[in-house]
């Protein structure tokens, strides 16, 4: 902020000088204070968001650490836990499931083993 100290002795002036600068200064507090607030919002929102997707890693970091240690019996894919037909293909988050086809997955708003509720599923490629 720019000011001028005006170059005078009279009171009247000086005192009109300073209550203006007093009034500069709230205001402009006043929108720092408003950005400031808008920061730390933002910081905590994507605080937030980075714990949510951390979650969602560990739980899939799981899933294949345990499809590692207990491999799937040899000469059988996983299947469908619904049709018992079609191979598994979807994973659900934020349980980690992976336990049913593309096709039976549509219609779940729940984790069939675990019921948790599917806020979004992974489709799984297996190579
Ligand atoms: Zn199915
Ligand atoms: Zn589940």
């Amino acid at each position: 902020m720019v000011c001028f100290i005006p170059s005078t002795n009279n009171p009247i002036i000086l005192h009109r000088f300073v209550s203006d600068l007093l009034e500069k200064l709230k205001e402009e507090m006043g929108s720092h204070q408003y950005y400031m607030n808008r920061c730390t919002m933002l910081r905590a929102r994507l605080r937030e968001q980075q714990a949510k997707y951390q979650e969602q890693l560990d739980v899939l970091g799981q899933e294949l650490q345990q499809s590692r240690t207990n491999p799937p019996p040899a000469g059988g894919a996983n299947e469908c836990v619904v049709c018992m037909e079609n191979d598994v293909e979807v994973a659900f988050v934020p349980c980690g499931h992976f336990c049913v086809c593309v096709g039976c997955a549509a219609g779940l708003a729940q984790c069939p083993i675990c019921t948790h509720d599917v806020e979004r599923e992974l489709r799984v490629y297996m190579s």
